[in-house]
């Protein structure tokens, strides 16, 4: 049954592949191949794109690591769009180097950048050799630290003309769009007038900016007006990255932010979100810290970090910080907190910060301080912290595209990375009746590439790339656990690549047929 990823009801056919696109949808029993795939008995979709990943690096990761790096086409993924929350690993001019490098080795846990640009990155990556396609965006964080390294202030006009030089250049070399995450330093430090500037530029090129937004917990619904006024502002498509409400007292306010997205897409606005089918976020350990603690980079802040003071004022934050500030710690509780990855001390992964500190004979936030002085900042956490309901809500919701957020690291890491896809298609669609399938099938496909401008991509028809996957519908489910996150799911039998295959019977072939997507 072929589904074509438009919403379209499926239709029974055969698909014919020739070179890396389709040829023909139809009955080709007349047909000559080379090769044949037996599909019968099983869905045939659009290979998934996911909208949202942070797999910038994940080919890096060395072969010991191959469980986490084919992870994600394991569960039918053909596309990833990167470069998210502001963190693209370019540009990198030279000169601007070490701090640099050394935040962006925290994020992506891979030692050095050997490029300055997003042509030398791609150059990279396929020299690397990709399984799946990899779309990256242009971060705002990254141009910011390439300009004015990690300072706690407003860009001044020179500066934000050489950030927009640099977003120009990205954008003229492909990038799909600028990205930005405004919980996280430096471009936290970035006010309105700033945002608004870059993303004009993107509007010009006719991309889309794509937000995690300033703050998800008491302040959602000021954070995606934000979003919705600066959109205006500066006449760009608006995506909303990942969106959810965290913290209890926040729960059920979905109902809320949607309605402001709802809203303003009738008034005629270009505006979308993404959303992974779990109750618990993930990030940086240090993204918990106030946006002052995070200044000046990985040095300045575990410099602070060893300051009785600083920890001191720190902590009364966390007890009662100013309301205009994504305070995790009090959103989610320590108990709710685990670490998830810590390449220094992977004994400590997966479990709690309560048990943790409880077992070092301290309190849950000097434990926290502690483990980042020691390890650099180069630590991930698990944070439970979100209602079912609202993720119900944000999935069913038209607008919404299905993005995993997933952090290919080792670890512990989040499950939606392994398991996003088919956990939608089997839990929320098949079981629970949430999205029918056809809908679900369009969230992960041609709403996507629609949406990043990625050509003949995310639809099945004659001409189009041959990414495929081929599932059993009613077999389809993710096992990846908190406990074991790495998991293949039950059900995916077949995918192809640009033409090629790569995995076959649900085993991997092998073969790197992936490549860098440029927006069209
Ligand atoms: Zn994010």
């Amino acid at each position: 049954m072929v589904y074509d990823g438009t919403g379209r009801s499926p239709m029974r056919a055969d698909i014919g592949i020739v070179g890396d696109r389709v040829a023909a949808i139809g009955l080709l029993e007349a047909a000559g191949a080379v090769d044949v795939v037996d599909a019968v008995g099983l869905s045939v979709a659009p290979g998934f794109i996911d909208s949202h990943t942070h797999s910038d690096m994940a080919c890096f990761l060395g072969a010991e690591h191959d469980d986490v790096i084919q992870a994600a086409v394991r569960q039918g993924v053909t596309t990833e769009v990167c470069g998210n929350c502001g963190f693209s690993p370019f540009p990198c001019p030279p000169g601007r180097g070490a701090e640099l490098e050394r935040h962006l080795a925290t994020l992506f846990a891979t030692p050095t950048i050997g490029w300055t640009d997003l042509a030398g990155y791609s150059a990279a990556l396929h020299q690397r050799g990709l399984t799946a396609n990899l779309a990256p965006l242009v971060g705002h964080g990254s141009l910011r630290a390439a300009v004015l390294g990690f300072a706690d202030r407003p860009a001044d006009q020179d500066e934000l003309r050489a950030m927009t030089r640099l977003l120009d250049e990205a954008l003229e070399q492909g990038a799909l769009g600028l990205s930005s995450g405004l919980v996280y330093m430096p471009g936290a430090a970035a006010g309105t007038e700033e945002l608004v500037a870059l993303a004009r530029s993107v509007g010009q090129h006719h991309r889309v900016y794509t937000s995690h937004i300033r703050g998800e917990t008491d302040m959602v619904a000021e954070s995606v007006a934000e979003a919705i006024r600066l959109g205006r502002q500066a006449a760009v498509p608006v995506h909303i990255s990942h969106h959810k409400v965290c913290g209890r007292q926040n729960w059920g306010r979905t109902e809320e932010t949607l309605e402001l997205v709802n809203s303003s897409r009738h008034a005629g606005m270009d505006i979308s979100l993404d959303m992974y089918p779990y109750t618990a976020a993930s990030t940086l350990l240090y993204a918990m810290l106030p946006n002052w603690a995070q200044a000046g980079g990985i040095d300045s802040m575990v410099g602070r970090l060893r300051d009785r003071q600083a920890r001191e004022r720190i902590r009364r934050e966390f007890e009662d910080g100013p309301p205009e500030w994504q305070n995790i710690p009090r959103a989610a509780g320590w108990d709710r907190i685990v670490i998830s990855n810590c390449p220094g001390r992977t004994e400590t992964e997966g479990r709690s910060v309560v048990e943790l500190a409880t077992e070092a004979g301290i309190g849950p936030a000097e434990y926290v301080f502690d483990l980042l002085v020691e390890q650099r900042g180069q630590v991930m956490m698990i944070v439970h912290m979100m209602d079912e309901a609202d993720v119900r809500r944000v999935l069913a919701y038209e607008g919404t595209l299905i993005g995993s957020d997933g952090i290919p690291l080792p670890g512990k890491p989040h499950p939606r990375w392994a398991g996003t896809f088919a956990r939608v298609l089997g839990q929320y669609s098949r079981e629970l009746g949430l999205l029918d399938l056809s809908t679900a099938i369009r969230k992960m496909t041609s709403m996507t590439a629609e949406r990043f401008g990625l050509a003949d991509r995310g639809a099945l028809a004659p001409g189009a790339y041959a990414d495929l996957v081929a599932f059993d519908h009613a077999a389809i489910i993710d096992t990846a656990t908190f406990e074991s996150p790495l998991t293949p799911p039950i059900g995916i039998r077949h995918v192809f690549v640009n033409g090629r295959q790569v995995v076959k019977n649900g085993e991997m072939t092998g073969a790197r047929p992936g490549r860098v997507m440029r927006a069209a």
